[in-house]
């Protein structure tokens, strides 16, 4: 962090700095609000449906933005409905009541040049601190009953009359109401412990925390404000990295049996398969057999865009565990995933002579427990289900785990584990997240891969869409149409499919072979239809998300995808990942209603569609589109307990908070980051 600006915003030094470490916010800052002057209880309910509760919380309400400064005027010309600021004395104050349980204030306020009657609503408490005399600086608009005040300060007091802070309101709690309560909250913003501890401070120019907190509320500069945000971005980010640090460090202790070198079975593997292994599989594979060969257990990202070729990967790790006598099991997070791997997986292991189970919530293989390699979702971490002598495990989807899942698959023992994400996760993103596992990346697909073209069209142009689609199917090629979600539920959805898969069969693909894939299916039917799909005994599979993921059927070459607006990004851009998984040219299309009738955010997304298909580019779209806590995986890793910190910008606070959390002693912050690992472990699955 820079130095700080000369004249940094500051409260007057304490008289008695609270001791930090292990301790929470005081009493007053821990009190509820109607602890406050002026609140009472219709208004503390109002407050809490903004996530409102305790004093501490208004301090930690940030500023969403702040009003530009507004032109400053003289009294005397003063004039019409534009915002201005103005700057006098009081002469004199009075209260009366309006209609209803309206308070009116008024105070006349002279420049020199002119007077006005300055006017609050509703606050009546003011009018103590409107002496005559009191120097006043207020924003407002003058309009025909005097001049309507808006922000204001006195007696040179904070800045809020220029830079007043915006803060996410709600209709029943104004801008200007919060505005007053943060202010009176700020009288206690020294009984804010400041946990980091003073050396670090000193050595990176860090404002001290109430001094951030006056400035982010009371700025008298942007850039002031933006230096108070940097300062509690940072104690957030430095907190999740201290917890990273400790979470390494706890897994450092455990022990796993180290696995010998790779020998005979992987290297008939290498052989049964199709193709060679790209260099970036390859460096991935190099570095998961260095984990193997130690005795701590493997903690293991793999990280590659959708088609980028993580199974075969996943595989070589499960067979390592095969080729010493042990077992390897897959876990993913739905079925439709896990039969979608375990009929990739089943063929060559049979042919390696390995034996392979499914183990899902339909299909409870008691052999299961015995099988050298086990593919399937939860029910593997059910007790019921025992393992023989699991030895490395691969989860894939990670991010749709739960933090207590995940741990269920190692507790007791302590396997060997590679986590997988398709999920492309923007790297500040993936620094902050699995900052504690090393991290081996697929960079590119397979070379023979073309990337996906990407069009949009509206509904009026849809006929062209399916013309397109029946050229592929009758080149041989299959295809697939993805039904819009159904807001209401499931059964809705896949109603709706059936409906179209129907319509479909007598319209536009009259002729071909079309199945129908939703999450109503039994998971027999599922299978069944898949496999007959990849069999190429059907032509068009008419699906509902539930092929987002894992689907892998290298001829279908194109994809329609119907009211693509409806869609999230991250969505649109694993469903496009079913296609242009093989080496011919494939397609997306992507159809809407009208241009005119979107959204902002659809239009967005469907044009970063079609810009782009390098999932990291998307991904960092889609943070800027929706903010850092709505990304997928945010919610297990505290992230979206974020309020100061954005990920998309801090990239060199957040390694600043790494540097800084490698060089302290483990017990720094203890309490805080119990509070934050304590959290995760209450999120369970999403
Ligand atoms: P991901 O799991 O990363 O989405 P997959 O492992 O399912 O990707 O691979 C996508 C497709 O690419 C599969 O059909 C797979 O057989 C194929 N593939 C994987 N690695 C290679 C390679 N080195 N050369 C050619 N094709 C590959
Ligand atoms: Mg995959």
């Amino acid at each position: 962090m820079s130095r700080p600006l000369p004249g940094f915003a500051a409260v007057d030094p304490p008289d008695r700095w609270p001791p930090t470490r292990g301790r929470f916010r005081t009493e007053r800052l821990e009190a509820p609000l109607d602890s406050l002057a002026g609140v009472g209880p219709t208004l503390k309910k109002r407050l809490s449906k903004l996530g409102l509760e305790r004093v501490s919380d208004l301090l930690d309400h940030r500023p969403r933005r702040y009003e530009r400064p507004a032109p400053e005027k003289r009294i005397s010309d003063l004039f019409g409905e534009e915002e201005v600021l103005i700057e006098g004395e009081v002469i004199r104050a009075s209260l009366r009541r309006g209609r209803g349980r309206l308070q009116i204030l008024t105070a006349q306020v002279s420049d020199g040049t002119g007077q006005v009657s300055a006017t609050w609503f509703n606050q009546p408490w003011l009018k103590e601190k409107l002496t005559p005399g009191t120097h006043v600086r207020l924003r407002g608009q003058q309009n025909r009953f005097g001049f309507a005040v808006k922000s204001y300060d006195l007696n040179g007091g904070s800045a809020t009359a220029d830079f007043a802070p915006v803060y996410p309101a709600s209709e029943e709690v104004s801008a200007a109401k919060l505005r007053e309560l943060v202010a009176s909250a700020l009288q206690y913003a020294r009984d804010d412990p400041d946990p980091v501890p003073a050396a670090l401070k000193s050595h990176r120019w860090l404002p001290l925390r109430a001094d951030a907190l006056v400035a982010l509320h009371q700025p008298r500069s942007l850039a002031e404000a933006e230096q108070g945000r940097q300062r509690l971005a940072f104690d957030e980010l430095l907190v999740l990295q201290l917890a990273l640090v400790r979470r390494a460090a706890e897994r450092e202790e455990q022990v796993a049996a180290a696995l010998s070198p790779p020998g005979e079975l992987i290297e008939r593997y290498r052989a049964a398969l199709p193709f060679e292994l790209t260099e970036h599989q390859e460096a991935a594979i190099v570095e998961l057999d260095a984990d193997l060969a130690r005795t701590t257990p493997m903690q293991r990202l793999l990280q590659g865009d959708v088609g980028a070729g993580k199974t075969v990967v996943a595989l070589y790790a499960l067979l390592r565990a095969v080729e010493v006598g042990r077992q390897g099991a897959l876990m993913a997070p739905t079925e439709t995933l896990a039969e979608q791997h375990f009929l990739t997986i089943e063929g060559i292991c049979m042919e390696l002579g390995v034996s392979c189970a499914l183990v899902t919530g339909s299909v409870k293989s008691k052999i299961g427990g015995q099988a050298d390699v086990v593919v399937g979702t939860h029910a593997l971490i059910q007790k019921e289900f025992e393992f023989r002598d699991l030895a490395v495990a691969v989860v894939d989807e990670q991010h749709r785990f739960g933090v207590e899942q995940r741990s269920a698959l190692t507790e007791g023992r302590s396997p060997h584990v590679l986590h997988m994400t398709a999920t492309p996760i923007p790297r500040t993103l993936a620094l902050t997240v699995y900052g504690d596992l090393a991290v081996s990346e697929i960079a590119k697909p397979p070379a023979n891969r073309k990337p996906v073209v990407t069009a949009w069209v509206t509904d009026e142009r849809s006929s062209e869409a399916y013309t397109r689609l029946r050229a592929h199917l009758a080149d041989g090629r299959q295809a697939y149409v993805v039904c819009p979600l159904i807001e209401e539920s499931s059964t809705s959805t896949a109603r709706a499919a059936e409906r179209e898969a129907e319509q479909l069969r007598v319209g536009e693909l009259r002729g071909f072979r079309v199945g129908c894939m939703h999450g109503r299916l039994k998971p027999a039917d599922r299978r069944d239809l898949m496999a007959r799909f990849k069999a190429r005994e059907l032509d068009v599979l008419v699906a509902t998300t539930v092929i987002e993921v894992g689907v892998d059927v290298p001829n279908a070459t194109i994809m329609i995808v119907q009211e693509a607006d409806r869609f999230g990004l991250a969505q649109l851009h694993q469903l496009r990942g079913r296609v242009g998984r093989g080496a011919e040219q494939s397609f997306c299309l992507l159809v809407s209603g009208p241009k005119e009738e979107l959204t902002e955010s659809a239009h967005d997304r469907l044009e970063a569609m079609v810009a782009s298909t390098d999932g990291f580019e998307l991904a960092e779209k889609d943070l800027e589109i929706r903010g850092g806590g709505a990304l997928l995986g945010a919610r297990q890793s505290g992230l979206s307990d974020l309020r100061f910190a954005r990920i998309t910008h801090d990239r060199e606070l957040l390694e600043q908070a790494r540097d800084a959390a490698q060089g302290l002693p483990p017990e720094t912050m203890a309490a805080e980051v119990d509070a934050l690992l304590g959290d995760a472990e209450h999120l369970g699955d999403s």
